[in-house]
């Protein structure tokens, strides 16, 4: 049998359609309620196969993006390999997915170097332990294992796929600064007022025919403390044309749901001076590997 030599991976992005904060653990965690949707902004994973007793190595030119085990990529090696320093893979990551912006980029990384290690090196690591694994390297990882639509409950760990959701078109747009996801919640902790639920109005209309019903039923718990000046700029310009924008995650990102290309083009054009702004779909997948038929497959 001929081993493959590498395998190419993209790296799905996230938006949270809704996020609950329903209560607090006696550990101080606090616990969600939230609907998470991958959407099409892509890092993309390459890796490959070296010496067997070469040091393994991770490329990444992004600037702020780590390349030893603070990097999620290094980490998820070390653990599915067992090895504090791993060997015989080399890994290279493109980033597109912002960091510090709440689109789940360090995790999407994450869940691919798992499922890419598995497949390039045939490891026998069942689903379940790599799930396992994947909730230990971080609350966001599993989801990614899966992407398209689905519920995350207790600190976010616990998934329930939703299927046959249809496409949407989102604008999603962040500044150059990053929120600090604990101040974001020593925020939440100190408010008075009950804070307000999405979750319920976004799974009733997330397989409406009126895409309105769902933007209009979006939000987070972290909107009301989160107040950058960049957020609040995106905020203004998304209102001006009627649509209704949304943190993603703790932020930074902010997305928006158009109900037509046209609009979400004329969005993007209006917020072209931010750090990063793009118009997404959403998608019924996870993590993908690049074929020798050209086309991408879920793992
Ligand atoms: P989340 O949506 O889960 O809150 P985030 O928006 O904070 O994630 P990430 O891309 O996960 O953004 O990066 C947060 C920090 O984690 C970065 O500043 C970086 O130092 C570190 N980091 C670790 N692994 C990665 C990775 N693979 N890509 C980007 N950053 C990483």
């Amino acid at each position: 049998m001929i081993q493959e030599q590498q395998i190419i991976l993209r790296t799905p992005a996230k938006v949270n359609l809704s996020l609950d904060i329903t209560g607090r653990r006696a550990d101080g965690y606090h616990t969600l309620s939230s609907v998470f949707q991958a959407i099409d902004c892509y890092d993309t994973l390459t890796i490959r196969r070296i010496e067997n007793d070469a040091p393994m190595t991770l490329c990444c030119q992004a600037e702020g993006v780590p390349c030893d085990s603070r990097n999620l990529v290094y980490r998820a090696a070390q653990r599915l390999l067992q090895a504090e320093e791993p060997r015989g893979i080399a890994m290279t990551l493109e980033k597109n997915i912002p960091s510090q912006a709440g689109m789940g980029g360090g995790s999407s990384d994450c869940a691919a170097a798992l499922l890419g290690i598995r497949a390039l090196l045939g490891l026998s690591v069942s689903d379940k332990a790599l799930s396992e694994l994947a909730a230990s390297l971080g609350a966001d990882v599993p989801f990614f294992l899966c992407g398209g639509t689905a519920l995350a409950e207790g600190i976010g760990e616990i998934l329930t796929p939703i299927t046959d959701v249809p496409e949407r078109i989102l604008v999603v747009a962040k500044g150059r600064e990053g929120v600090s996801t604990p101040e974001g919640y020593r925020k939440l902790d100190r408010l008075e007022e009950p804070l307000p639920m999405y979750t319920k109005a976004v799974l009733d209309a997330l397989h409406t025919t009126q895409p309105q019903r769902l933007f209009a039923a979006c939000g987070n718990a972290f909107d009301a403390v989160t107040n950058l000046r960049e957020i609040r700029k995106i905020r203004l310009v998304m209102s001006s044309c009627g649509v209704k924008p949304v943190l993603s995650g703790s932020g930074a990102a902010v997305f928006g749901g158009c109900e037509t290309m046209t609009q979400a083009a004329h969005l993007e054009q209006l917020l072209q001076g931010m750090d990063f702004v793009r118009i997404c779909k959403t998608i019924p997948y996870g993590v993908q590997q690049y074929g020798t038929d050209g086309i991408w497959h879920s793992l």
